[in-house]
């Protein structure tokens, strides 16, 4: 139960006074991003951090402004000069003074009415605005404020500017953020004393009202104290939240699964190939983790094209060697098939029954291998998401492998652990091709062992890449039909599916039509808004060499595996993330024949993607190109971890404050070793800290076993 203390800050912020319904659909958009069916609560308020301010304190005579900067300044209003004829589209002058010169306010539109009842003649006002110099005169157009000597009293001289979305006004914002303010409770303290003193950090209550606060543009900055205990606090609830995960799977009883190798071996001759030296050594571990009682929580981390699969498939089969199943769960349809399709031929022959089930099964079929999967019939089981779902039995699921998923939430792999059978907990596998740097892997996987494949199967021969403007089309498709008469299997990756008004983008049906004017019925398209069914169907014909050119949109991205296909062309290449194509190139360069990819792009290149295409052609090290990402775009936007929920950081930022990451899990595993149950008084604090930062899955773990 969420600390009732914390009550006023999780009703959602139309509860706040003058937040009606279409103010808040306006803030939950710009604090949450669109596409939300949940309203904002308080809290969200909470992190929206100021980006600047607007600082009034700059209070000189009149002949001592600055063109260009915002003064405020006492005057007294002289004589009202309206526009010629009246004309309002010209301006409404109105001259002021002070004893060191003179100063015009400038209106445009305006109301004569208003402005005589506002600033009459002889009246002593404070202006405040932005000084513009004008045929030597200074001039202040539409001030933001003309108030009397006591209006003044009250205005704030410094105000925070939040980010802000169309439609929303800045003071609007603004009054959002103090109501929410207001209602914050005085906060228990979860740092540690000794800690706390160190770094000299402030309350939390302080903290907040500092961080929204700002005096200067100091307090914008990462390194700001009152942002460096919130975003401490932030990374403490994120740790402490894996922490507590892990140590309540390690509880988890695991079993001992140690087989007999028999299929292992078997499987290893069958093999065309030998495994790479980091294949060997993360089998190892990863048997060596199943065969303790403890339960498995590993990270098989692995470039594109590494060969995590076969790793994978080895785990499996001791699982079922011991008698019990294995499951692995990908993100896509195709991608399950093709797994489907590599590990059915191989355990055809080892007489291990594979079975696939996907969330279109049903009727009869469905119902006939959820009663395989229950009596044990099948013995490695594929799938979507659907296998996890209520409905699917297992006989006895010792193994769970999770391929491509850096969607994959803590919660999920809370909720795999229902399915273990018997009693005891499951072994856990996660597979993840993108190369995630340290600090990512820590708030992320921070409770999971991992493991990585190092290199690249031996006989690849590197993919040259070239870089080309699109202008040049032409000379790529004459070159292309060279290619196809050899036998070449092409992916032709355009950013859209349809064409939008929005982006310019040639959209993937587009370019299917002309190349099929150019190639006929060997060009094929797939793109995510069609039918699983349709997409297999089509992926099915490129594998079987029916297809010679295949376009698609990203949906190629993660994992398919067509070892034939050995050149990739990219459109608006520019218009894609380093990690992306990096992961598209790695669809190609599988085979042993030699691979081309083309980088095409739109001019003119920002300095971006320029930097970006460069770093293409010059390495197929992904966590070469991993770094550099990071360096180009800043840890937040890696891997979209923003849009998928997870992981996600309001306060903290990754690249600014990884050195409290380290602080912050040190210190969550000391509290774990301390007050696992987080029963003492500051464990009594960090339970609001962690449901204040809604980390409270964990919470919830520490009453179940
Ligand atoms: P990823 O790590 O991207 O999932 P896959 O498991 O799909 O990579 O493997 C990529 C390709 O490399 C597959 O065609 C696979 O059969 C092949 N492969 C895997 N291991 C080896 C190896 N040790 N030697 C040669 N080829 C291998
Ligand atoms: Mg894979």
């Amino acid at each position: 139960m969420r600390p009732e203390i914390l009550n006023p800050l999780f009703a959602p912020i139309g509860k706040l006074q003058g937040i009606g319904p279409k103010l808040e659909k306006l803030i939950t958009v710009l604090l949450k991003g669109s596409g939300q069916t949940t309203m904002a609560n308080v809290v969200d308020l909470l992190w929206h951090l100021p980006s600047g301010l607007i600082d009034r304190r700059f209070q000189p005579k009149i002949s001592e402004v600055i063109a260009g900067e915002l003064a405020t300044l006492k005057v007294t209003i002289g004589e009202h000069v309206p526009p010629l004829g009246n004309q309002r589209r010209l301006p409404y002058r109105v001259h002021c003074f002070d004893d060191t010169g003179t100063i015009d306010l400038i209106f445009f539109h305006s109301h004569t009415d208003y402005l005589q009842k506002q600033i009459p003649v002889g009246s002593v006002r404070y202006i405040s605005g932005k000084i513009e110099v004008f045929r030597d005169i200074a001039q202040m157009p539409h001030p933001d404020h003309m108030v009397s000597q006591e209006e003044f009293d009250k205005l704030p001289l410094v105000e925070p500017v939040y980010p802000m979305t169309g439609g929303l006004a800045r003071k609007t914002l603004q009054r959002s953020v103090s109501l929410a303010l207001e209602r914050v409770p005085q906060m228990p303290e979860w740092q540690d004393k000794a800690w706390k003193k160190k770094q000299k950090y402030q309350s939390f209550n302080e903290a907040l009202v500092d961080a929204h606060a700002p005096t200067d543009h100091q307090n914008l900055e990462p390194n700001d104290p009152a942002r460096l205990r919130l975003a401490y606090d932030e990374l403490l609830a994120n740790q402490l939240a894996l922490g507590l995960v892990r140590a309540h799977m390690r509880r988890a009883a695991g079993r001992t699964i140690s087989g007999t190798g028999e299929l292992r071996a078997r499987l290893l001759e069958l093999l065309p190939f030998s495994l790479t030296r980091s294949q060997v050594q993360s089998v190892e571990e990863i048997l060596k983790d199943m065969t303790t009682p403890e339960r498995m929580m590993r990270l098989l981390q692995g470039d594109v094209g590494s060969g995590k699969t076969i790793v994978a498939l080895l785990a499996m089969l001791a699982a079922v060697e011991s008698g019990a199943q294995a499951a692995i769960m990908a993100p896509t349809e195709i991608l399950c098939r093709q797994h489907f399709e590599m590990m059915e031929g191989l355990c055809r022959q080892l007489d291990v029954s594979v079975v696939i089930l996907t969330g279109r099964d049903t009727g009869k079929a469905r119902t006939a291998l959820l009663e395989k999967i229950k009596s044990g019939a099948a013995q490695i089981i594929i799938g979507t998401h659907a296998i996890f779902q209520a409905g699917v039995e297992f006989r006895d699921l010792a193994l769970a492998v999770i391929d491509e998923q850096h969607r994959f939430g803590v919660h999920q792999r809370l909720a795999l652990q229902e399915k273990a059978g018997g009693g005891h907990a499951l072994d856990l596998l996660v597979m993840t091709a993108t190369p995630i740097p340290r600090t990512l892997t820590l708030t992320i996987y921070g409770d999971m062992d991992v493991s990585k494949l190092l290199e690249k199967p031996a006989g690849r021969l590197p993919v040259d890449t070239r870089v080309l403007p699109i202008s040049r089309l032409n000379d790529v498709t004459g070159r292309l039909e060279h290619s196809l008469q050899q036998g070449a299997q092409v992916y032709w990756v355009c950013p859209l599916v349809e064409d939008s008004e929005l982006l310019d983008l040639t959209s993937a049906e587009q370019r299917y039509e002309s190349l099929k004017g150019l190639f006929g019925d060997r060009v094929g398209l797939i793109h995510g808004r069609m039918k699983g069914q349709e997409k297999e169907a089509v992926m099915e014909r490129f594998r079987t060499s029916q297809l010679s050119i295949l376009v698609a949109t990203t949906v190629i991205e993660v994992g398919v595996d067509v070892p034939n296909a050995t050149i990739m062309i990219i459109e608006h290449a520019e218009r894609f993330g380093l990690a992306q194509l990096h992961q598209l190139r790695g669809r190609v360069g599988r085979g042993g024949s030699k691979s081309s990819c083309l980088l095409l792009y739109q001019s003119p290149l920002s300095e971006t993607a320029t930097k970006r295409l460069k770093i293409m052609r010059e390495t197929e090290d992904g966590f070469l190109i991993a770094e550099e990402d990071l360096k180009l775009r800043g840890t937040g936007e890696l891997l979209g971890t923003r849009q998928s929920g997870f992981a996600h950081f309001h306060i903290a930022d990754l690249d600014a404050h990884s050195e409290l990451l380290a602080a912050a899990r040190d210190d969550a595993t000391m509290i774990i070793a301390k007050d696992a149950r987080l029963e003492s008084a500051r464990g009594q604090a960090l339970r609001v800290l962690l449901y204040l930062f809604e980390r409270n899955e964990a919470i919830k773990l520490l009453h179940a076993g």
